[in-house]
């Protein structure tokens, strides 16, 4: 537990007003901002997400306009982002706003939303509407973790989250718990970081027991999960300013309806084309998996597909217009040597 509360609720508030970074969504605040922020950087780091909020906001600039809009298109302002049912989500919550008559300002009320929970909820309701109600993340994990000097050992990020909650709440300041809480993480963002805390600099540093035991690089105490292998070989077909894509299904967990880079397997190659050769191997993580793919040069004599079905020939000139996941989209580009905005 940490003594002198309210000296620690003075400093960080302190800290935080003078050293906030300038994001959009703080300098002209509203609810629906925080809404489009909190959606967008459940699995997203600030950095990415940036550019994406400053596009949607001029294409879906309240809550109304997203919710009257296609679903393809407010899919298509999502691409790159991953992680689409947050998009879908969004665009759910959306149009509850637009057709209820009642503004949801709990954090139970948010979180009867679709897309919306503990974390969201209590972050919405604390920023936008004043809720004292405290947000827990891994950066507020890792600087609770440290300034308490926790020695347990929890077996996933879930189980830290829950055991901070209550310490969490109890330092919240309640009068700006908007504040406090975007204080705590930003912290655990740009101070108390993973790697290289800048203890020297801290406002927090009087308060904190891992730093006066010297355990800092080792809190908190979380076991990784391992992460699955996959590896996937995907087929790069081209004739004649085409490209042969497939369209994922639209009743598939994953990406339904987006476009992507057929696997070798769905070519079902012939005799006549199985000369592929190696173009790159690419890799990247998502969840819990980490995904490495080997992309092909494959040989359009004796591909017999005739374009209708999931796979299907695009011209070079719809690749903007189409929905593909944002790996699939850069590697295409690379591949063909063509531009996103054109
Ligand atoms: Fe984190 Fe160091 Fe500050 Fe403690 S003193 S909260 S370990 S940055």
């Amino acid at each position: 537990m940490i003594n002198k509360i309210t000296d620690f609720r003075l400093a960080l508030l302190d800290w935080y007003r003078h050293n906030q970074r300038s994001l959009p969504w703080r300098t002209e605040p509203s609810l629906y901002r925080t809404v489009v922020s909190e959606f967008m950087l459940q699995q997203t780091q600030i950095k990415t997400a940036l550019p994406y909020f400053e596009r949607w906001m001029e294409r879906f600039p309240d809550f109304t306009t997203l919710a009257d809009a296609d679903s393809e298109v407010v899919l298509k302002h999502w691409e790159g982002l991953g992680y689409y049912n947050r998009a879908r989500n969004l665009h759910k919550v959306a149009q509850w706003m637009r057709d209820s008559e009642v503004v949801p300002d709990t954090v139970e009320a948010w979180k009867a939303l679709p897309g919306i929970g503990d974390y969201t909820g209590a972050a919405i309701a604390s920023i936008a509407q004043g809720v004292p109600a405290a947000v827990v993340d891994g950066n507020v994990v890792r600087v609770l973790a440290r300034l308490t000097n926790e020695q347990t050992s929890f077996s996933n990020n879930g189980k830290a989250v829950d055991f901070f909650k209550d310490l969490a709440n109890e330092l919240l300041d309640q009068a700006s718990p908007g504040d406090a809480n975007q204080a705590m993480m930003e912290i655990g963002a740009t101070v108390c970081t993973k790697g290289n805390p800048k203890c020297t600099l801290c406002p927090l540093q009087k308060f904190c027991r891992g730093f006066a035991d010297g355990s800092v690089s080792e809190l908190p105490k979380i076991q990784r999960a391992k992460r699955e292998k996959v590896r996937l070989y995907r087929g790069l077909a081209v004739d004649q300013k085409k490209i042969l894509l497939h369209k994922i299904d639209s009743e598939a967990k994953r990406l339904k309806g987006h476009f992507e880079i057929p696997s070798l397997e769905c070519l079902k190659l012939t005799e006549d084309s199985k000369q592929v050769e190696a173009v790159s191997v690419r890799r990247r993580a998502i969840s819990n998996q980490s995904i490495e793919e080997h992309l092909f040069r494959v040989d359009t004599e004796g591909l017999s597909i005739d374009g209708k079905g999931a796979l299907n020939w695009i011209d070079f000139s719809e690749i903007n217009s189409i929905l593909l996941s944002g790996p699939h989209r850069r590697w295409l580009m690379e591949y063909l040597g063509i531009s996103t905005n054109t």
